[in-house]
């Protein structure tokens, strides 16, 4: 079973919107047990289009496709497909009325070229769309089905699981229901993690695990198939537990849980607050901890001190330290997490200093050097590092190390 997923539309051709149907719908494929193939992207062309279906309908035995079954003349799926099979298009009343009384509800007129979303290629079955006026399409052409959606993502989301999902879950599903389970690790490389885990990493053992890295983030991705989801999560436990084991505090959460999501709710389960003077990382920290809702119970805020005469000023960092050590410090980087800890009244400071570069490096302070200070009720530990990359990655992994360094710090106290 091989399934092509195919976006129609210039403005996802030519990069001006990103294709996230395509995405979507192959994680819910996915779920059902439905293995994606191929993803093909066509902008609205009808020579194109007919190329592209004709193609899908011999390497494919299902298609997905959204976009261009709008009203206007570039929406050319209804015709391409029609075309492609050789079969007319006709009008379907029980659509047209739908499509009309869509109209009605909203106190517009319907425009006459809206007729042309009740037709159908011939032998085709009509896919309700409760959100917006273009139906699907149900049709078997070749060796596939197609199911052809709107582009639109909440009118396609709504119709693809309501309607689409149960009838393909009959037909292709095998009864099979995928779950995936991440673990998400950070403060080691993903091939020291790899090694860590020995056998666990290889292609074709049941369930499969995966790794991928994402700026300093090292996600394990743990797929268990069974005949019901909890059968599926059920192959999973025993993997997760064994990972958690091996690797200890390296795992900080799972599936969506996020740096800043964990520490968050460390620091509210203890009723602690935390404030941040940030050099290189221009205000990154205080940013993530305040993508999570509710942050205010535990984040005071924080400066960007940038320049020597702000880091002195504002959190309280010698002049003559600075002059000494170089703003590049860990002496630096202690004081600026004491300095905000105090003069901002929080149970912990967090202070970062770096080379973000790509200017600036020296022999001895090369880009990607960045101290981390974290200053609590016990005293204060700096954690230096070196991670040589690209400015904004340097920002965000510093960033995240001292979102790492506080998370560590807290399951220690614990
Ligand atoms: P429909 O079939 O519903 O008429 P359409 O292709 O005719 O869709 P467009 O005007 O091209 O309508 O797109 C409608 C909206 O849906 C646009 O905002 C577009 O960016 C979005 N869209 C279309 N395809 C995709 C996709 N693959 N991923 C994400 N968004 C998409
Ligand atoms: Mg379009």
């Amino acid at each position: 079973l091989k399934t092509e997923i195919l976006s129609i539309g210039t403005e996802i051709a030519t990069g001006q919107n990103l294709d996230t149907n395509s995405q979507w719908l192959s994680v819910r494929l996915a779920e059902a047990g439905i293995p994606v193939h191929f993803h093909t992207t066509v902008c609205d062309d009808l020579e194109d289009n007919l190329g592209v279906f004709r193609q899908a309908a011999e390497r494919a035995d299902l298609v997905i496709a959204s976009g261009g079954l709008g009203p206007t003349a570039d929406d050319l799926t209804r015709e391409a497909l029609a075309k492609a099979a050789g079969v007319d298009l006709v009008h379907d009343e029980a659509s047209f009325a739908s499509i009309r009384e869509m109209f009605t509800k909203r106190n517009r007129e319907m425009p006459e070229q809206n007729k042309v979303q009740a037709l159908f290629p011939t032998g085709a079955t009509p896919i309700p769309n409760p959100n917006g006026t273009a139906p699907g399409i149900w049709f078997e052409f070749g060796n596939a089905l197609f199911v052809c959606l709107p582009g639109v993502p909440r009118e396609m989301f709504a119709m693809f699981t309501d309607w689409v999902l149960p009838r393909l879950r009959e037909r292709f599903g095998g009864g099979r229901t995928i779950v995936y389970r991440t673990l998400r690790c950070f403060g080691s490389g993903e091939s020291h993690i790899e090694a860590m885990l020995g056998d666990l990493i290889r292609r074709g053992r049941d369930p499969e695990i995966g790794i991928t890295a994402s700026e300093a983030t090292i996600s394990l991705r743990i797929t268990g198939a069974g005949a019901t989801r909890e059968e599926a999560f059920a192959k999973t436990v025993s993997d997760a537990a064994f990972i958690r084991e091996r690797l200890g505090d390296l795992v900080f959460g799972e599936d969506d849980d996020e740096l800043q999501t964990v520490v968050g709710k460390l620091l509210a389960e203890r009723g602690k607050t935390v404030a941040t003077a940030e050099s290189c990382t221009g205000g990154l920290v205080g940013h993530l901890l305040t993508e999570v809702p509710g942050s205010s119970r535990y984040y005071v805020g924080g400066a960007v001190v940038y320049s020597n005469e702000l880091k002195t000023a504002l959190t309280g960092v010698p002049a003559a330290m600075i002059h000494q050590h170089g703003a590049v410090s860990p002496q630096v980087a202690e004081a600026l997490a004491t300095g905000c800890r105090e003069r901002f009244g929080a149970d912990f400071g967090i202070g970062i200093t770096g080379v973000a570069g790509p200017d600036g490096g020296t022999p001895t302070k090369p880009v990607g050097l960045v101290y981390v200070g974290l200053a609590h009720a016990n005293g204060v530990e700096v954690v230096p590092y070196n991670w040589p990359a690209e400015r904004s990655a340097v920002k965000l992994r510093s960033a995240k190390t001292a979102l790492n360094v506080l998370r560590l710090h807290l399951l220690k106290s614990r």
